[in-house]
């Protein structure tokens, strides 16, 4: 079965139940005001792993058999899902490889490597990822887990959502940022189910606006590797699975800026004394820059992810 409904949301909220975070909620009178609309922000930057990425990851691992926790599980990701799925499979005590882009951030490289994963590296202008995690399924017997496209990772992500609407009650809107489309398509279910009368904004890279063309044509677009700060959404062609979901429950997608990120990125450590790395900037950057009106609106924010390379991010 390749459908997923509230209910696999509901499922996943208890499989993660005590092992994921119940990330907070924040407010903030400057964002309120530079957007015109009451924003509620949903931390994700504070999860375990640093991303919502957990909760697909782990959510996944717990429904595998006794077989497949044996011979472990397979995953290429350009950095939070590696993280995401070796500190899941670590906690389950199961083996996990990791297909990572050589030019991944440092951080995030070790990060999995610390998690107790083995990394295997690609170039990722010059090799396919998905053939090199499929001949490690066929040598190992492993299995892959993809990073989006998956019922039980777009069930897992979608608690990020069912959390929100259970804290803040019924919103207006909510934002949501797209790479391959899980976060957003759980999000977007829990929504119909919590908050049946929100407006769900997917919010992707100007320079990877591939959701947004695949939304607005009917069928999945796919492009090159976008050139973007937001690493976590340079993803070349949404899910099979994620883009019904986003056909069905998504009302629009619109896209913001690099510059824009590095100002919102700013904004959230200056102003409200958090890391986010540019990716999970996204949603925010979109409401703060008023790319919807939104004014005097209820709005949920989702902010997907904290993990930050301070290396790279100079002045
Ligand atoms: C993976 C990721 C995204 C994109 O999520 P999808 O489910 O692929 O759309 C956004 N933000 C962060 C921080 C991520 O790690």
């Amino acid at each position: 079965m390749n459908q997923v409904s509230y209910a696999n949301i509901v499922a996943a909220a208890q499989a993660l139940q005590g092992v994921a975070h119940r990330t907070p909620v924040l407010r903030s009178r400057q964002a309120d005001a530079a957007s015109g609309a009451q924003l509620h922000f949903k931390c994700e930057n504070f999860q375990r792993a640093g991303a919502f990425k957990f909760r697909g990851a782990y959510h996944a691992l717990s429904r595998f058999d006794a077989t497949q926790r044996l011979r472990g599980a397979v995953a290429f990701s350009s950095g939070n899902h590696a993280q995401a799925v070796a500190l899941a499979a670590r906690l389950l005590a199961m083996p996990a490889v990791i297909v990572m882009p050589g030019d991944a951030a440092p951080a995030k490289l070790e990060a999995t490597r610390e998690y107790g994963a083995e990394v295997v590296l690609y170039d990722r202008f010059a090799e396919d990822r998905a053939a090199i995690a499929q001949r490690l399924v066929r040598e190992r017997g492993a299995t892959l887990v993809p990073p989006f496209d998956h019922p039980d990772v777009i069930a897992g992500q979608g608690t990020v959502g069912k959390e929100l609407f259970e804290e803040t009650g019924p919103l207006d809107y909510l934002f949501v940022c797209v790479g391959g489309g899980g976060l957003l398509a759980g999000c977007a279910l829990a929504a119909a189910e919590l908050s049946p009368g929100c407006k769900v904004i997917g919010v992707e890279p100007q320079a990877g606006n591939d959701a947004q063309l695949s939304l607005r044509s009917g069928a999945i677009v796919r492009i090159p590797v976008p050139q973007t700060i937001a690493d976590g959404a340079q993803t070349t062609a949404v899910g099979e699975l994620t883009f019904p979901i986003m056909q069905r429950l998504v009302s629009d997608i619109v896209t913001v800026g690099d510059a824009q990120l590095r100002a919102q990125m700013r904004f959230f450590a200056e102003r409200m004394k958090i890391v986010v790395e540019p990716t999970g900037c996204l949603a925010a950057a979109a409401v703060m820059n008023r790319v919807v009106d939104i004014r005097g609106r209820r709005v949920g924010v989702v902010v997907s992810g904290g993990n930050v390379d301070v290396a790279r991010l100079g002045g």
